[in-house]
């Protein structure tokens, strides 16, 4: 049902209207024509009843005489007194018999039936006519029936008029409506509907500055008006969601160009190392394989360069991370005026560099940019009023004869680098397969010395120091030892290096100080009484704040007394003087060690230190004492060396003495104490007590000069 009227919810409003208003005009119209014509019909038609009524009751008393007599005659004449009624169609008058007495025909309906005989009393409407049977009573008695038909014609005749009038009416009623429709179209549906069209537009073209028009006072005009404000505040509204907008869409443009920028740098930093603005390890490995994949095409040769500073670790631990950020940037800075456009310096990390020559001819071009690199790092570098040499060792392969992959490649430079290193630095080598076995033997060399460490597979030595003036024990030097479970014994030579570049060597320094502190006062126990130690302590301990705390707990822990220990400190230490270093040294000093300068002569060539560090001991390294005294130059610096130390109050122990011939020559020189395989290699504690007592044994100063062997 719904569904069938759905249509009109289509309709436009001004549509409905003149609908709904025709609809109520026709449905008011109809329903009070109906009205009206039934109440007519039926006024009418009770009129024609009674009206035949009492014609039928007059006609009845008008022939009462003519029954009474039988005369026909008057009964006709009664009857035909009718036709001044044109609506009677025909009269009869029966008798008490009921025959037919008398009867009547209108000349308007002269084939009217008559019937024979009267019908039942009463009156009948049919469509066409109308007739009643009226009985003539006399004193309650019937003298005969008086029976009329009149035509019903008048009466439909008045239905179709007003039929006809009710039509006209309704018709007039339309045109009103519809005219009042217009009206009120004009007053109400247009502007709504005007209303609803300026609505479309603004939703569409958002235009919030149109005003809908106001045509009136009345609740529309109030719609209007309420409307308009309602633009207005969207007006409004809108402006400022513009402006907001504007200010978003700025805000947006500056943080997109913000981010825009910073992806720029957090990709330069992702492929560049923050300190020297070299490319990193990341870029480096990206452009070898570009340069691989070129080469490989082309048929051409491109170099890989592994380039790893010597002693920079020093540098930073004893002059600061500052000065080793500086060093870096000025070796970034010479590495890069050392290659051609095009080709790539880059840092891998701490003090290695990596060069990439994307095309070469062969060796002799790798060598010849190799030569550069080393040549460059060579003039001092002047920093913070010190003087520092840098040197390096590079290692090279060159694609594809020492690699057909990137990583093989970087790996056997990385090999190479390693076994220049070995090779005592400041050069370069380029990859061979002998290499290979080197560079991994390295490696696990590394993993097991973490793992003695961890199980204490060390073992510390003692080699004699013998006074030059009374040829007694003066004191041992703890030198420790590598007991590898598989290996047998590794000599320092092999795993200090590495120990000091892993940062291991603290731990197996502190080791190594504990030993020589419970030996020295087991012997000290044993009324040895002026036995001392001598203990090596790495560069390394000297950057650390607590290195005086630590060693005197040690101290604490094994009952040892500082009088009894000498440390050693390598020349290298003292010629960062750092403030951390120079600390340590005074306070290790203030806690009673000895200070001895080890390997000295091997080291820098500034000898100002010495003044300034309260050192007690020079030991002039044994690379001096080899060919002695056959080697003048050697003989020379020894001599000298032992001059100087005496004139700055410092004690001389010459170390490596191995021949009597050595002895004698620096017997003369005015030594303080010997130390060499002359007199003893190191050895075990327990060899070393027994050392000690034959010694002890000697008691002549003249024996002082006698070394062990020839006295045993
Ligand atoms: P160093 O402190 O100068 O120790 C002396 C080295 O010279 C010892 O080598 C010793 O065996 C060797 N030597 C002594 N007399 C002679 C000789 O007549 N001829 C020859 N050719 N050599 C002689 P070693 O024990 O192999 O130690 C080598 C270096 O390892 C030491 O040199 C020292 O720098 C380092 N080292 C050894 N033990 C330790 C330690 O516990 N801590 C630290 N930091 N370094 C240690
Ligand atoms: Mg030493
Ligand atoms: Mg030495």
């Amino acid at each position: 049902m719904s569904r069938a009227f759905n249509w009109i919810k289509e309709l436009p409003i001004s549509r409905k209207l003149t609908l709904l208003m025709m609809t109520t005009a026709a449905v008011a119209l109809f329903l009070g024509g109906v009205a009206f014509v039934a109440n007519d019909l039926f006024v009418k038609r009770s009129g024609m009843l009674s009206q035949q009524a009492t014609l039928a009751e007059i006609v009845g008393l008008n022939s009462i005489a003519a029954l009474d007599f039988d005369d026909a005659r008057s009964a006709r004449e009664t009857l035909t007194a009718l036709e001044a009624d044109p609506e009677v169609m025909a009269a009869a008058i029966y008798s008490g018999q009921d025959l037919l007495f008398a009867q009547y025909n209108s000349p308007g309906f002269p084939d009217t039936d008559i019937p024979a005989s009267p019908g039942i009393a009463g009156q009948r409407f049919t469509l066409d006519y109308l007739e009643t049977f009226q009985p003539v009573l006399v004193r309650d008695q019937k003298l005969g029936t008086v029976f009329i038909r009149t035509s019903t014609n008048d009466w439909y005749v008045s239905l179709q008029r007003n039929f006809l009038t009710g039509f006209a009416v309704m018709a007039i009623v339309g045109l009103i409506s519809l005219a009042l429709s217009h009206v009120l179209q004009r007053n109400f549906s247009a502007p709504v509907l005007e209303l609803a069209g300026l609505a479309r537009m603004v939703s569409r073209t958002r235009s919030y500055s149109l005003r809908a028009r106001k045509y009136s006072e009345d609740e529309l005009g109030t719609l209007v008006d309420d409307f308009n404000a309602m633009l207005e505040e969207i007006e409004q509204r809108d402006m400022k969601l513009s402006e907001y907008q504007q200010g978003l869409e700025r805000e947006v443009q500056s943080r997109t160009a913000d981010l825009q920028q910073l992806t720029e740098r957090l990709e330069h930093q992702a492929h560049h190392d923050s300190l020297t603005g070299l490319p990193n390890r990341k870029r480096y490995k990206e452009c070898c394989h570009d340069t691989l994949a070129e080469r490989s095409r082309d048929g051409g040769q491109f170099a890989v360069m592994f380039l790893d500073l010597e002693r920079f670790k020093l540098v930073n631990d004893s002059l600061g991370h500052h000065v080793g950020d500086r060093l870096l940037n000025i070796v970034a800075r010479r590495l890069r005026n050392c290659v051609r456009e095009g080709d790539m310096v880059a840092r891998q990390g701490g003090d290695e560099f990596t060069v990439l020559l994307r095309s070469v001819s062969g060796y002799e071009d790798a060598t010849s940019v190799a030569e550069r690199i080393l040549a460059a790092l060579a003039p001092c570098i002047e920093l913070e009023a010190h003087t520092l040499n840098i040197t390096g060792s590079i290692g090279i392969s060159l694609y594809p004869y020492n690699g057909t992959t990137v990583d093989e490649l970087l790996r056997h430079a990385d090999v190479a680098m390693y076994a220049a290193k070995s090779k005592g630095g400041n050069g370069f080598l380029f990859f061979s397969d002998e290499m290979r076995t080197e560079g991994a033997e390295l490696l696990s060399l590394e993993a097991e010395l973490h793992r003695a460490v961890d199980e204490q597979q060390f073992e510390a030595y003692y080699q004699p120091i013998i006074s030059a003036h009374d040829g007694r024990v003066r004191s041992f030097e703890a030198l420790v030892r590598w007991r590898h479970p598989t290996s047998g014994m590794v000599s320092p030579g092999r795993f200090i290096p590495l120990a000091e570049e892993t940062g291991l060597i603290t731990e197996i320094d502190e080791w190594v100080f504990g030993e020589a502190c419970r030996q020295v006062v087991i012997w000290r126990k044993k009324h040895l009484h002026d036995v001392s130690m001598t203990v090596n302590l790495s560069s390394r301990q000297f950057s650390r704040p607590d290195l005086s705390q630590r060693l005197e707990a040690i101290l604490n822990e094994t009952g040892a007394t500082s009088d009894a220990i000498e440390l050693e400190i390598t020349e290298g230490t003292l010629m960062h003087q750092t403030e951390q270093v120079q600390s340590n040294l005074m306070k290790l000093k203030a806690l009673g060690f000895r200070l001895a300068v080890d390997d000295f002569g091997t080291g820098y060539s500034s000898l100002s230190y010495l003044k300034r560090f309260p050192l007690d001991r020079l030991k002039v390294d044994q690379s001096f004492v080899q060919d002695l005294p056959h080697d003048q130059d050697n003989a020379a610096i020894t001599q000298a060396v032992i001059a100087m130390a005496r004139s700055l109050r410092l004690m001389v122990t010459v170390e490596g003495i191995e021949t009597e011939e050595q002895l004698a020559f620096l017997q003369d020189l005015g030594c303080d104490a010997f130390q060499g395989f002359l007199y003893s290699q190191p050895v075990s504690a327990d060899e070393a007590e027994r050392y000690l007592y034959s010694r002890v044994a000697q008691s002549s100063a003249a024996a002082a000069s006698a070394p062990l062997h020839q006295q045993q």
